[in-house]
């Protein structure tokens, strides 16, 4: 009889790739975690159990057949396991790096609910696509034949870079408009490279254009170019702008200098490890370096901000949230990351305004929270413990509070462009249909801030729709 080759969560243990010491991990920008071995991939795989009903698959928004392809590692059926993997998803080395997997497919494996600890969905996946990649298996677009509709999509992030992917692979003519100098829209310029490194999203990029998909850089929709110029232009658009303007603080002090956004922190940074000029870096003003650093939020920006000023080489880092650990936002994983690194994380605080020293920021102001009833939502809400107040010392404040979307019907001269009350566009579920005629959305500008993985879903839902549509024109014109 053949040798069982999988179920082995009993056997084995659940291993993650080698983490990186934070003493070392500090001082540079690379990724954190090493690249599983052969073997060991091979041995992680085979701790799943197969269900029936793989509950990993359905939390996976992008339902991947994560048993399947951890089956084929397995049994060492490497490139196989790949076209399963890239066959639901766009991008699965970048997902499998940054996805919130405690809260998505490993959250929710069986056999980490019967105690075993998850299969390690993330590192296989990551893993199978950077072989891929390794041994030449990812190939750009080459569709059957070229077909004469073309799309114009706003926004050279995940969601946009997946729609284009799939209208290519199905011969469409894709532009791809994006302010930015590089496309991957927040991969590029908001995720650090500790987390994902650039020439992951750069091969990604060259892909695309050696598929077919133009890419207009530097190009602002609204400025450079207006809506109505790209409508006119193409049989479809799709708006992939995500979402940009950063939640603010309005309190006594807030306008000092060295109170910055999170989104400018990051995409400094960012630009600074590609060897760019950036004035406001050199200058200091978005450079933790020697400095005390405090940041505002518990999500997942608000780590990114704390783990790159570490790296900037800030001589303090404090993080002030105003609930607890069991209530943050964020990943608890990139947490216990930051902690690791050196990072204080001060629980139930929040800010009440910032002293400053001749307009500069000299400190935060800081009121005692306790967790108080429930509120609508279910979420414990805040309330302040009076006389608790102190003073946070800093000289760099950073604010992660949140994004939300530009006002695009007004930005881009559309007022019948449809928006909902928080200012997302309303499009329709699974299609990303606009009520304007050839008018998509995708991603965050449609959802609010979310996670890649929804953008993808999200391009590729729409490119799909959009291929229908022009096959039933096409079919009806044929008659
Ligand atoms: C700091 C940070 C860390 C994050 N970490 C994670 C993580 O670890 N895991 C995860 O899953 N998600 C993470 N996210 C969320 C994730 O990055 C987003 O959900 C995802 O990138 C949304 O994709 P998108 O394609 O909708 O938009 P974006 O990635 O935001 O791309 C939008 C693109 O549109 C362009 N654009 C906007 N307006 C215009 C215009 N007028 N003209 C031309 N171009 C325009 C922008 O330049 C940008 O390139 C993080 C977000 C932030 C801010
Ligand atoms: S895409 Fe994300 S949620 Fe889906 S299997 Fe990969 S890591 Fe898990």
């Amino acid at each position: 009889m053949a040798k069982q080759p999988m179920l082995k969560f009993v056997q084995i243990e659940r291993d993650m790739p080698q983490k990186r010491d934070a003493s070392v991990r500090k001082e540079d920008f690379n990724e954190i975690y090493a690249e599983y071995a052969a073997a060991k991939a091979e041995e992680q795989a085979s701790r799943c159990s197969q269900c029936g009903v793989p509950y990993c698959q359905s939390h996976c928004p992008l339902h991947n057949n994560i048993p399947d392809w951890l089956r084929l590692t397995a049994t060492g059926r490497l490139e196989e396991a790949y076209e399963v993997s890239q066959s639901t998803n766009t991008f699965p080395e970048i997902c499998g790096r940054i996805c919130p997997q405690d809260r998505l497919c490993e959250g929710n494996c069986v056999i980490e609910q019967s105690g075993h600890g998850t299969v390690t969905i993330g590192s296989v996946e990551k893993y199978i696509t950077d072989t891929a990649w390794e041994n030449g298996w990812v190939k750009p677009a080459a569709p059957l034949a070229e077909r004469s509709e073309s799309v114009g999509i706003i926004g050279a992030g995940p969601g946009g870079l997946a729609a284009a992917d799939m209208l290519r692979q199905a011969g469409i003519q894709v532009t791809v408009y994006d302010r930015y100098d590089r496309a991957g829209g927040l991969l590029m310029y908001g995720i650090p490279s500790f987390k994902l490194e650039k020439d992951v999203v750069e091969r990604r990029n060259k892909l695309l254009a050696d598929g077919g998909v133009t890419f207009k850089l530097n190009c602002n929709v609204g400025e450079d170019i207006s809506f109505d110029e790209i409508r006119s232009q193409h049989d479809a658009v799709i708006i992939a702008t995500g979402v940009y303007k950063s939640r603010d603080l309005a309190m006594p002090g807030s306008g000092s200098e060295g109170i910055v956004k999170a989104i400018d922190f990051l995409c400094a940074s960012n630009k600074k490890s590609f060897g760019d000029a950036v004035e406001d870096f050199d200058n200091g003003s978005l450079n933790a370096q020697g400095k005390k650093v405090v940041v505002i939020g518990g999500g997942d920006t608000a780590m990114d901000c704390v783990r790159t000023s570490i790296r900037q080489g800030a001589t303090s880092v404090k993080c002030l949230y105003r609930r607890d650990r069991a209530n943050m936002p964020g990943s608890q994983r990139e947490t216990q990351n930051a902690e690791e690194e050196g990072v204080v994380f001060e629980w139930l605080s929040a800010p009440k305004g910032f002293t400053d020293d001749g307009g500069k920021v000299a400190g935060v102001m800081v009121q005692k929270m306790r967790l108080g009833q429930p509120d609508a939502s279910g979420r414990q809400a805040p309330e302040v413990i009076e006389g608790a107040d102190y003073v946070e010392e800093a000289d760099l404040v950073i604010k992660a509070l949140g994004f939300e979307p530009e006002e695009l019907p007004a930005l881009w001269n559309q007022p019948e462009l449809p928006v909902t009350r928080w200012g997302t566009i309303k499009a329709a579920f699974q299609t990303g249909a606009t009520e304007l005629d050839g008018v998509y959305a995708v991603g965050d500008i449609v959802r609010g801030a979310s996670l890649v993985v929804w953008a993808i879903k999200d391009g590729r839902d729409c490119a799909e729709a959009i291929i229908g549509k022009f096959n039933s024109k096409a079919a009806v014109a044929a008659e």
